[in-house]
């Protein structure tokens, strides 16, 4: 397991600490397996953690960019993610050690927020003409973006 650079050391936060939060890290993290997107840039996650009624409270802000690719002619667009409310509330009693890791929280966080329908061009994907007949054909099915990925495993 890869160390973490997202861990709360709970002691310190005892003396009703805050502490801050400002990460700009790998985002090999974001990856754990290959079919996942790929993230090529830093991780900015900013924020604050502290200790309120016997919860580990994290209030965070996180922006990622994703590298994925166009819906519908595949070429690889840069997508920000960017999430500015992330908050996580943890019972202490929950956490086996002194220290948390919320590496996995964060991960989770932005691969929920992938768009689920990409379009290389600010939208206006140079191909879209000659899909359009498949689109408004399937426009009424859930795209899932995985989903392909998961069969062939
Ligand atoms: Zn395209």
């Amino acid at each position: 397991m890869k160390s973490s650079p997202f861990k709360i050391y709970i002691d310190r936060l005892k003396n009703d600490d805050t502490e801050t939060i400002h990460e700009i890290v790998d985002p090999d993290f974001l990856q754990e397996n290959e079919n996942e997107p790929i993230f090529a840039q830093k991780v900015t996650v900013s924020g604050q953690a502290y200790l309120a009624n016997h919860h580990l409270i994290l209030d965070l802000k996180i922006k990622a960019i994703a590298q994925l690719p166009c819906s519908i002619c595949n070429e690889i667009v840069e997508t920000p993610i960017e999430i500015d409310d992330f908050t996580q509330t943890v019972e202490i009693s929950e956490i086996r050690s002194s220290i948390y890791d919320f590496a996995s929280e964060i991960r989770d966080a932005v691969l929920l927020k992938l768009p689920q329908f990409i379009e290389c061009h600010h939208g206006h994907c140079p191909h879209r003409k000659e899909v359009n007949k498949y689109l408004k054909k399937s426009a009424g099915e859930t795209y899932h973006p995985f989903s392909k990925l998961n069969l062939s495993e």
